[in-house]
């Protein structure tokens, strides 16, 4: 039996199978199974409050996770998918509680990597997959940070090389008010407005929904204590720590020297943003006394994205 074939007869059979995506590698469940979807709050240590990204092969199978679709949805569907873009809608009864929070709304994507599409057609119905880490810690976006983390008997693990986008997708409230942008990723809100024809607002506050987790300040992060600054030169302030990683900035390195580390960085903002998780794992894996990130100035929604997420891995605890 194939790797894919084998995957989806654990996910029958209500196991969890880490799957890559574009975005990050999730951890997957069938959306059916109430008992699976449990599984997966408890192996990631995620709280109950915190609702679950659907994953579908196809429009249809998206549209058939909600309640109501609307002519807005779709454009944004056909415009976006598959792709790092997330859709709230309200929910289909069908779609069990436990997925959605107790929330009446659901999140649907439909990814874009070949293996997690492969997957959900092999299953033949939608599967939910957030991150494949524990719960706050940095997103998993290769097959290394994924292994390790879960026991073979836990999770079986498919293997799709590095995630090719790196971060998160943009989440986005569809009502009938209006559109929100909940969680911002590599597309960003003029993208949306775009295909829309309308404005969209931005940040999750008052939007009516669940609040996104990545509305929690503290998300994304390393062990170690992780603090921003805004130009290479204010990094010196931390070379009295006993050791130090800092990560960019963009287009190169600081010069630290030992006992501290450097991490270059991309200049490009998709490839900085691949890489961002595992610079942040790697730095974390030298179990430094601090990480140090030099915030990247970009313009653009892939630099928005990241600096939210940077801010997310520095904010207190
Ligand atoms: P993760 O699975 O770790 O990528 O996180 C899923 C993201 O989708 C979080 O930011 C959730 O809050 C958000 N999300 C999922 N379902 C909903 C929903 N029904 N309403 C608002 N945000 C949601
Ligand atoms: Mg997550």
């Amino acid at each position: 039996m194939d790797a894919i074939a084998h995957a989806a007869a654990h996910l029958r059979a209500g196991g969890l199978v880490a799957m890559p995506t574009e975005t990050v590698y999730g951890l997957a469940a069938l959306v059916r199974d109430a008992g699976a979807v449990e599984r997966v709050f408890a192996a990631k240590g995620r709280p109950s409050t915190n609702p679950l990204i659907v994953h579908a092969s196809s429009l249809e199978m998206a549209r058939g996770c909600c309640a109501t679709w609307t002519a807005e949805a779709d454009a944004l569907a056909r415009a976006f998918w598959p792709g790092p873009v997330t859709l709230v809608l309200p929910k289909a009864d069908w779609v069990p509680d436990v997925v959605t929070a107790g929330g009446r709304t659901v999140a649907v994507r439909v990814p874009r990597h070949p293996v997690a599409l492969a997957l959900i057609e092999a299953v033949g119905e939608p599967l939910v997959a957030p991150s494949a880490n524990k719960s706050g810690y940095v997103s998993p976006t290769t097959v290394e940070h994924v292994r390790g983390v879960w026991s073979e008997a836990q999770v079986f693990v498919l293997d799709g090389g590095a995630c090719e986008v790196g971060l998160e997708s943009t989440v986005v409230a569809v009502g009938h008010d209006g559109l929100r942008v909940l969680r911002p990723g590599v597309i960003g809100p003029e993208e949306i407005e775009r295909v829309a024809g309308r404005p969209v607002q931005e940040g999750g506050e008052g939007a009516g929904v669940a609040a996104s987790p990545g509305l929690i300040g503290a998300h994304y992060q390393p062990q170690a204590r992780v603090v921003l600054v805004e130009r290479p030169e204010d990094g010196r302030a931390y070379l009295g720590e006993s050791k130090a990683v800092f990560i960019g900035p963009p287009g190169g390195g600081v010069d630290a020297g030992a006992p501290h580390v450097a991490i270059a960085m991309a200049g490009d903002a998709a490839e900085y943003a691949r890489n961002l998780y595992d610079a942040l794992r790697q730095a974390d894996a030298m179990e430094p006394s601090v990480i140090v990130v030099c915030v990247p100035e970009g313009v653009g929604p892939t630099w928005d994205a990241v600096r939210e997420r940077l801010g997310r891995a520095a904010a207190s605890r």
